[in-house]
């Protein structure tokens, strides 16, 4: 049939539904998988579980601590008790095969309240890096000790950037040297802005092992603030927003720590050294260090969503209610398009921190993530530049109000803020996307 001999219409249906059953019987065949983003009955359960932690207990609190300006452990401990802080919360989330539950469950925390969010999820940082780098015998040793208990809650830090060390990694100059007579490592040098840092017992720690192999020649190691001597927190940072959360320096003074304390063991580290020092693949090389942090950036990106929605939320809702000129400022298009604009960057947003989730979940399925834009890369740079411009907008919004701290809007823009600075910076985010788009070294 051509388009200028139609059928009669009875023969144009018939073949139509003779392709339509053709289609529908290709469609059955195994190895055809539907796309879908809805949420299972687990996934919404388990959301609107922390959701409601998030209305109740975080969002009453949040101003209270962001003016308090220290740890909230009561709101940690009662996280503990209902099970949605600590160990087993972490993995029941982490085990998810289609990677969305993590996201989804930081994302209401985040909406809660980013400061309490932090500080519930701050840990985190530290036992990804035994999960990802230890042993199983570390695992069960070091990772139950990171949270603590129910009426024993604890949190634990991640020590990588120091004062000339921020993110440009491979100036890490914290160093671990091995001590043969005593069988010790000896940890010296000063880490900057650690979440939980000395407050915390377990510190994870990134030191350079051989100075001379840059990245490659780092290492983690467990450092136990109760077991050692010479660990002591620095200045406590005061801060532009996250004040809920504890940031500070932390100074390591000829810290010794077992053998077995540098994370995946010492004759891994020896044998990863010795390979590094022969001329190797860089290409590779650079695949698998990108692949291990892509990992972990949409999750970051989620708790930045949190924030923006809840922004978005509010200034919605004051928009609907506040009257100038005899009308509700939402009626004005200046104020409406604002709205919609916020919107749709928050699902845009979420849209790419679920595909990186998913990419990130073959590793539950056994297989290796096959990143190939920096796609957890893309996840995070978008959400965090999403949470400025839209809590910044609600502020805006809420005009006089909105620049007050009688409205939650202007502390959920100081909150935003760290999310193009930390765990990776905007512009490092689109190094990352621009080296894996274009096989470059863009500098
Ligand atoms: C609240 C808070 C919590 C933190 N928690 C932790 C933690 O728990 N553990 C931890 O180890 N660290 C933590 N950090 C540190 C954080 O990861 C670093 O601040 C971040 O990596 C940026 O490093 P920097 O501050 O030294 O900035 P710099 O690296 O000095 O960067 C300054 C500016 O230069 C830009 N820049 C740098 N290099 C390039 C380049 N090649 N191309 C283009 N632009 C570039 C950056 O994007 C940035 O805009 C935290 C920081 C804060 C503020």
């Amino acid at each position: 049939m051509t388009l200028t001999d139609p059928k009669p219409s009875e023969t144009v249906s018939a073949d139509v539904m003779a392709l339509a059953g053709e289609l529908g019987a290709e469609r059955a065949k195994p190895g055809w998988s539907t796309f879908s983003l809805a949420l299972n009955d687990e996934q919404r359960e388990i959301r609107d579980w922390a959701h409601t932690f998030a209305a109740d207990v975080m969002r009453p609190a949040a101003s209270e601590w962001d003016e308090r300006e220290t740890t909230p452990w009561p709101v940690i401990q009662e996280a503990a008790k209902i099970g949605l802080y600590g160990l087993e919360a972490n993995v029941n989330l982490f085990i998810d095969p289609s990677g969305l539950l993590m996201p989804l469950v930081h994302e209401e925390l985040f909406w809660g309240d980013a400061g309490i969010g932090m500080s519930l999820t701050g840990t985190g940082l530290a036992s990804s890096a035994i999960f990802s780098n230890g042993t199983p015998e570390q695992w069960s040793q070091w990772l139950p000790r990171c949270y603590g208990t129910p009426d024993d809650v604890k949190v634990a830090a991640f020590c990588s950037s120091e004062p000339g060390a921020g993110s440009d990694v491979s100036a890490i100059r914290t160093r671990a040297t091995y001590d043969e007579k005593t069988g010790e490592w000896v940890i010296n040098g000063q880490k900057a802005w650690a979440t939980n840092g000395g407050i915390a017992d377990i510190h994870v720690v990134v030191a350079t092992v051989d100075p001379s192999l840059g990245t490659k020649g780092q290492a983690a190691f467990v450092v136990p603030k109760s077991e050692v001597r010479g660990l002591e927190q620095g200045t406590k940072l005061k801060k532009h927003g996250l004040r809920a959360s504890h940031t500070a320096d932390v100074f390591f003074d000829n810290v010794r720590i077992p053998a077995e304390n540098v994370l995946g063991g010492k004759e891994k580290l020896d044998a990863r050294l010795a390979k590094a020092r022969e001329p190797r693949d860089g290409q590779r090389a650079r695949n698998a260090s990108m692949a291990t942090f892509e990992m972990t950036r949409h999750i970051v990106g989620a708790q930045a969503i949190g924030i923006a929605r809840a922004a978005y939320e509010f200034a919605l809702e004051y928009a609907k209610g506040r009257e100038q000129f005899g009308r509700p400022i939402i009626d004005n298009q200046g104020i409406a398009f604002k709205l919609a604009d916020m919107a749709m960057e928050i699902d845009a947003a979420r849209l790419l921190v679920w595909r990186a989730a998913n990419m990130s979940s073959a590793l539950m399925r056994g297989e290796s993530p096959n990143y190939r834009h920096g796609e957890g890369s893309m996840a995070k740079l978008k959400a965090g530049e999403v949470a400025v411009k839209v809590t910044e907008e609600a502020i805006q919004i809420l005009g006089g109000n909105g620049y007050t701290r009688e409205y939650p809007v202007e502390r959920m823009h100081r909150d935003a803020k760290i999310y193009t600075i930390f765990e990776g910076t905007s512009e490092i985010q689109r190094l990352v996307i621009s080296r894996a788009i274009s096989g470059m070294r863009i500098r």
